[in-house]
C-alpha cells in the first residue's frame, strides 16, 4: 500500500521517518501562519502541520482543506515541543511536518459535525449512517462489536462447538411474533418465512448428530416496536446434545464471564452467577430480569397487614391478594412530592395506591399509621428491617400487580439512589420458568418460552389438570436489569411435542403443516437436548454503556422498522409484483 501506516497508529518511535498517510480532515485550524490538521481513520487521530516556508505547496493545498476531505499526507514525523504533547490520544506525543498534501476527494457541507460529539437528529444520523459511523464514539462501538463476534467465535470453536449456517429462506417458526414472509415466483401462492430464530434447524442439527452447534444468527421478528427491540436482530445461537441445564449454563458462564472481563474494564460482580428461579425472581425483585446490582428486595407482609383494621391490607389479602413491601435505606426525607411521584409510578403499574412510611426516631409520617396499632407497626418494620431513617413503601394488590409495582419502583428507586454502577455486571441465570401463560389480549392459553421446551418430568401429570402450574425446562440469562437470553431443554419425544401443541390448540392439520417434519425427526432416533440463544446486540450495548441498541447496530432500522439509508421498505415495479403473482389491494403503500 501506499500509505506507510494508519493516522491513529503514529508512534514516537517512528520520529525522524517519512510517512506516507490517507484520512479524513477531522479539523483544520490556522495558528498563526501554520496550519494544524487533525487527520482521522479508524485507528485514530494524527496531528499534521503544514509551514508555508517550508512547505509552499503543500500549505497552499491545506489551505482549500474542508471538514471530511480526504486526503494523502506526505511528511516527516517529529516529536512535539514540550508542554504540547496530548496524553489522551495515542499519537499525542508526536506530529507530523507535512511536505505535500494530495486531495483525494472534496466533502460536500456536512449535515451534521463529525468531529464534535455533539447531539444530533436520530433521522438524520440514520440518513447519513455512513458519516455517523465516521464519529469515534460509533467507529468504538462497531469495533467493540467485532471483537466481541471473534471472542464468542473463539471460544466456541475451542469448546467444541460447530458454526453451522441455516437458511434465511425458511418456513415460520413460532418464536411469539408475526412473520416477514417471502413470496415465492417458483410456486405461485407459497410464502418462505424469514426465521424468527433458527429454533428448528438447530434442533435438526442435534438429531443429525452434530453435538454441538452455535451460529450467529440473524432473526426476524415482524413486532411492533417496543423500546430496545429490533425487527432484525442478532443472536450466538447454540444448542447441545445430552446436555442438562447446568451443562449449558457452564457454557455461557465462563464465556460471558470471559468475554466481560477480556475486552471491558468491567467486573463480574458475582462469581459463580447465582441461579433463581423465575418463582423467587418475581417474588422477590418483581421481574423476571431483576437488576441484581443491588439488593433492595421485595417482602411478604400479607400475614401482618393482612390481620390489621386497614381496609386496603385487609381487603386486598380477603380478595386472595398480598401486601408486599419495599425497604428504601436513608429514604425518609424523601419529600411529599417524591412520594407522590413514587406513587404515580405504582398506579402506572396497575396498583390503585402506594401505601407509605418514613421511619423516625420517634413517630414515623405515614400514610397509614393510625389505622395500625403500634404493635402491627413494629411488626411490619422488622420483617421488612427498617429502622429509623428508612422509607418503607407497601402495595396491596394481586399478586400480579404487586410484583410488576414494587418491581417498577425497585429500579425506579436504585435509579434515584444511585444504587447501581456500570461499571458492574451482574449476570445470573433466572430458572423454571412456567411453560404456559394466558395471552393478555385473547385469554388463550400461550406458551412463555417457545413451543419446543420440556416441561419438568414431575411437572407433566398437571398438563392434565393444572397446566398453568407446569413448570419449563426454560432459563433466561439477565444482567443489570435486561434480558440477554433465553433457551431451554427440549422436547425430544414426538408423544410430549403433540400434546403440547394439542395443549396450545393448534389443530392437527397446523401440526402436521407447520411441524410435522420436527415431529417426524423425533421419531428417528433424536437425541435429549437442549440450548439458548444470547441476545448480542444488547450484549455489546451494555459493554459499551449505550443504551439503545441503535448505537451498536451497524446499519440499523429507526423505532419505525425502516431503513432510512437505503430507503427500504419502497414500493416496487409492478411487473415485479406480477411475477410473484401479488396484486396490491387498499390501502396502497403510500411511497415516501
Ligand atoms: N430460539 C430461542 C430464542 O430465540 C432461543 C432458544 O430457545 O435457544 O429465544
Amino acid at each position: 500500500m501506499k500509505r506507510t501506516m494508519m493516522c491513529g497508529e503514529v508512534r514516537a518511535e517512528d520520529v525522524g521517518r517519512t510517512v506516507v498517510l490517507q484520512g479524513w480532515v477531522h479539523s483544520v485550524r490556522d495558528h498563526g501562519g501554520l496550519i494544524f490538521v487533525d487527520l482521522r481513520d479508524r485507528a485514530g487521530l494524527v496531528q499534521v502541520i503544514v509551514n508555508p516556508t517550508t512547505a509552499a505547496e503543500a500549505f497552499e493545498a491545506a489551505s482549500g482543506l474542508h471538514d471530511e476531505y480526504v486526503v494523502e499526507v506526505h511528511g516527516k514525523v517529529e516529536r512535539r515541543p514540550a508542554g504540547s504533547e496530548n496524553p489522551r490520544v495515542g499519537t499525542g506525543e508526536i506530529e507530523v511536518h507535512a511536505d505535500r498534501i494530495e486531495v483525494l476527494n472534496p466533502s460536500l457541507p456536512l449535515p451534521f459535525p463529525v468531529a464534535e460529539d455533539v447531539p444530533v437528529d436520530e433521522r438524520l444520523r440514520l440518513q447519513y449512517r455512513y458519516l455517523d459511523l465516521r464519529r469515534p464514539r460509533l467507529t468504538r462501538n462497531v469495533v467493540m462489536r467485532h471483537r466481541v463476534f471473534k471472542y464468542i467465535r473463539d471460544f466456541m470453536d475451542a469448546a467444541g462447538f460447530v458454526e453451522i449456517e441455516t437458511p434465511i429462506l425458511a418456513n415460520p417458526t413460532p418464536e411469539g411474533a408475526r412473520d416477514f414472509l417471502v413470496p415465492s415466483r417458483l410456486h405461485p401462492g407459497c410464502f418462505y418465512a424469514l426465521p424468527q430464530s433458527p429454533q428448528q434447524y438447530k434442533q435438526l442439527s442435534m438429531v443429525a448428530g452434530m453435538d454441538r452447534y452455535f451460529q450467529i444468527a440473524r432473526c426476524f421478528r415482524d413486532e411492533d416496536l417496543r423500546a430496545n427491540r429490533a425487527v432484525e436482530f442478532t443472536q450466538l445461537d447454540l444448542e447441545m446434545s445430552f446436555v442438562e441445564p447446568e451443562d449449558v449454563f457452564a457454557v455461557c458462564e465462563e464465556l460471558f464471564t470471559g468475554l466481560t472481563e477480556t475486552l471491558t474494564d468491567k467486573r463480574v460482580l458475582t462469581k459463580p452467577w447465582p441461579r433463581i428461579t423465575w418463582q423467587t425472581a418475581m417474588d422477590r425483585y418483581g421481574s423476571d430480569k431483576p437488576d441484581l446490582r443491588y439488593e433492595l428486595s421485595i417482602v411478604d407482609v400479607s400475614d401482618i397487614a393482612g390481620a390489621t383494621d386497614f381496609q386496603v391490607f385487609r381487603g386486598a389479602v380477603e380478595s386472595g391478594g398480598v401486601v408486599r413491601g419495599l425497604r428504601v435505606p436513608g429514604a425518609a426525607g424523601f419529600t411529599r412530592r417524591q412520594i407522590d411521584e413514587l406513587s404515580e409510578l405504582a398506579k402506572v403499574a396497575g396498583a390503585r395506591g402506594l401505601a407509605w412510611a418514613a421511619l423516625t426516631d420517634g413517630e414515623p409520617r405515614s400514610s397509614f399509621g393510625r389505622f395500625l396499632t403500634e404493635g402491627q407497626q413494629s411488626a411490619l418494620w422488622s420483617r421488612l428491617e427498617a429502622g429509623p431513617g428508612d422509607l418503607v413503601l407497601l402495595v396491596a394488590d394481586a399478586v400480579s400487580v404487586v410484583r410488576a409495582s414494587l418491581g417498577r419502583l425497585r429500579a425506579e428507586l436504585a435509579r434515584r439512589l444511585e444504587l447501581a454502577s456500570n461499571k458492574d455486571v451482574a449476570w445470573a441465570f433466572v430458572t423454571e420458568f412456567p411453560w404456559f401463560e394466558r395471552d393478555e389480549v385473547s385469554g388463550r392459553l400461550t406458551f412463555m418460552h417457545h413451543p419446543f421446551t420440556m416441561p419438568y418430568e414431575e411437572d407433566l401429570p398437571l398438563l392434565d389438570t393444572d397446566t398453568l402450574r407446569v413448570r419449563a425446562k426454560a432459563y433466561d440469562i439477565v444482567a443489570n436489569g435486561e434480558e440477554h437470553a433465553s433457551g431451554s431443554i427440549r422436547v425430544h419425544r414426538a408423544d410430549i411435542q403433540n400434546k403440547l401443541f394439542e395443549l396450545l390448540g393448534y389443530s392437527p392439520e397446523r401440526i402436521e403443516s407447520n411441524f410435522g417434519h420436527i415431529l417426524n425427526a423425533f421419531r428417528y432416533g433424536a437425541p435429549p437436548h437442549g440450548g439458548i440463544a444470547p441476545g448480542l446486540d444488547r450484549i455489546v450495548a451494555m459493554l459499551v454503556d449505550e443504551d439503545n441498541i441503535r448505537e451498536v447496530i451497524p446499519f440499523p432500522k429507526n423505532q419505525s422498522a425502516q431503513d432510512l439509508m437505503m430507503g427500504a421498505p419502497g414500493p416496487v415495479q409492478a411487473d415485479q409484483l406480477e411475477e410473484l403473482y401479488i396484486r396490491l389491494v387498499e390501502p396502497a403503500p403510500v411511497s415516501s
